[in-house]
């Protein structure tokens, strides 16, 4: 056991198992462990996608830099999620497979990104390219830990899910079924539907159309759910000791979260609301039925959907969003990271156009105020800690359920007036630097606007010189080349200021 941080900030979240917002209270110490469930890599990840996994990321960097360490897992889901997902049991085809079907049409027109459309690992490869590629452009932690906290489903089949289901089996929460399936049997878990509502009763009604009905006939009970499914067609097929086929969904995050982050009951675990059921509760129920452990997650927090324009985000409608859609038009990533925090993470958010410009006008506000501390700042440093009176504002409106509009308040009233809340420039950039860690909207630009030795600063010096020498046609030259270069430049009392322009 480890030390809990110095002074510890008295964190509250929003716990969907207890329907209430709770303290938040790691059980090892200092240590967090938390997982996120991730993409499925059979296309480009939308913004609602994004919306989820920035959520993820805000209160990863929160928790660091409220002085805690955290483990974050994120899977990729490249096997067994199925197109009718929101059915206790599954349904529908594997979204892999039927990727490789769509792709197989587009190849036709030349429109598939693969060589291969029939080889679905080329086409999970692809996608978990992309994926990381949008989300290194959006600040995600996580996805510079890639190959170590971002477990592929596929890799997992064999080494944790196989034995994670033999257990079960043993442990009496799972049968072989007449239809050569292993189901996890829900009548074995009482505590089944306590995260989402749907309990067993609930379930043997159908749950307003939640059961599908294929497979009652080999179940014990309408909402029993699939393990593994013994299918040799599939083209993604694994040994098991109940024949070829490959695993469920819900087995996977649950055999991936105990192998990766090495630990029976975890402190944190976060979806979209759309992963509560069936998702999220076959987690627990597996995970508890397979270590013994009344608990999997102490804390399970949900982020709600993104509408667009106010609308549910449909390719049919148009208003369907990838980060490269936006980013053809011209849109900073960072900008985009912005929008999707802005909002609390428990209220339905609006993407809209306007959202857009308002995100770009507030990170360029940020960028211009760090450049201006920065550049005024030059090499003196101030450090400061979290006890300084903005960063603990801006600590405890996070800490209470992650109030990311009354946390931006504290940026906005700090970088209007700084001088009220610090002694000068270089506490003023230590204090906006710490604010980031978790906003992760500045670029190394805006902090070493002229302190670097870049070619900003070179030349914004240059210009400077220019102007003492009164040769305003030189220094106006520069500017030019400057502003051609994508910097917005400012002149100063310390000199001149270059600040990358926003898209
Ligand atoms: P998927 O790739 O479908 O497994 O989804 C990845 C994550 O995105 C899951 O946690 C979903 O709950 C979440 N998600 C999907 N659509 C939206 C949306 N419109 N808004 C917010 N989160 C979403
Ligand atoms: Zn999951």
């Amino acid at each position: 056991m480890t030390d809990t941080p110095d002074k510890p900030l008295k964190i509250n979240f929003y716990n969907t198992l207890s329907h209430a917002v709770e303290p938040f209270q790691p059980i090892d110490g200092r240590n967090v462990y938390m997982y996120n469930c991730g993409p499925t890599v059979y296309d480009y990840a939308h913004i609602g996608n994004f919306r989820a996994f920035v959520f993820a990321d805000i209160l990863r960097r929160f928790l660091e830099l409220a002085g805690y360490d955290v483990s974050q897992v994120m899977n990729i889901t490249d096997v067994g999620h199925m197109t009718e997902d929101n059915l206790a049991d599954g349904g529908g085809e594997d979204k892999m497979e039927a990727a490789a079907t769509r792709l197989k049409e587009a190849k036709k027109s030349g429109a598939a990104p693969v060589e291969n459309p029939d080889d679905p690992y080329q086409i999970a490869a692809y996608f978990t390219d992309a994926f990381l590629d949008d989300a290194k452009k959006l600040g995600l932690k996580i996805a510079t830990e890639h190959d170590t906290h971002m477990p592929h489903a596929t890799a997992f089949v064999q080494s944790a899910m196989i034995p994670m289901i033999e257990k079960l089996i043993a442990n009496e929460h799972a049968y072989v079924a007449d239809d050569g399936a292993v189901y996890f049997s829900v009548e074995s878990f009482p505590a089944y539907g306590k995260l989402s509502g749907n309990t067993l009763e609930k379930l043997r009604g159908g749950a307003g159309g939640r059961v599908e009905d294929s497979h009652q006939a080999a179940k014990r009970h309408p909402g029993d759910f699939l393990l593994w499914k013994p299918d040799t067609t599939h083209k993604m097929k694994w040994d098991s000791p109940w024949g070829v086929g490959y695993p469920g969904w819900h087995i996977e995050c649950s055999a991936m979260a105990r192998s990766v982050l090495k630990q029976d009951v975890i402190d944190i675990h976060t979806g979209g609301e759309d992963n509560i059921f069936p998702h999220h509760e076959c987690e627990i129920a597996q995970s508890c039925g397979s270590t013994g452990h009344a608990q999997f997650a102490k804390h399970w927090l949900h982020t709600r959907f993104l509408l667009v324009e106010g609308k549910k985000m449909s390719k049919s409608k148009g208003n369907f969003y990838t980060i490269r859609d936006l980013t053809d038009k011209g849109i900073d990533p960072v900008v985009i990271r912005y929008e999707l925090f802005k909002a609390h993470y428990r209220s339905n958010m609006n993407f809209t156009m306007k959202g857009i410009e308002d995100a770009a006008s507030a990170v360029q506000k940020i960028r211009g105020a760090a450049a201006n501390f920065a550049a005024q700042a030059g090499d003196e440093v101030t450090p400061v800690e979290n006890d300084h009176p903005v960063v603990k504002r801006f600590l405890e409106n996070l800490a209470d359920d992650l109030n990311m509009s009354g946390a931006l308040a504290v940026v906005f009233e700090f970088i209007h007036d700084p001088a009220e809340h610090s002694s000068g420039p270089a506490e003023s950039l230590a204090v906006l630097k710490k604010l980031d860690h978790v906003l992760g909207v500045l670029l190394k630009d805006d902090v070493a606007a002229t302190s670097g030795h870049d070619e900003a600063e070179v030349l914004c010096k240059q210009l400077d010189e220019a102007r003492a020498n009164k040769d305003y046609a030189a220094a106006d030259s520069i500017r030019d080349k400057l502003i051609d270069l994508g910097y917005d430049v400012k002149t100063t009392k310390e000199g001149t200021v270059a600040t990358k322009r926003l898209a």
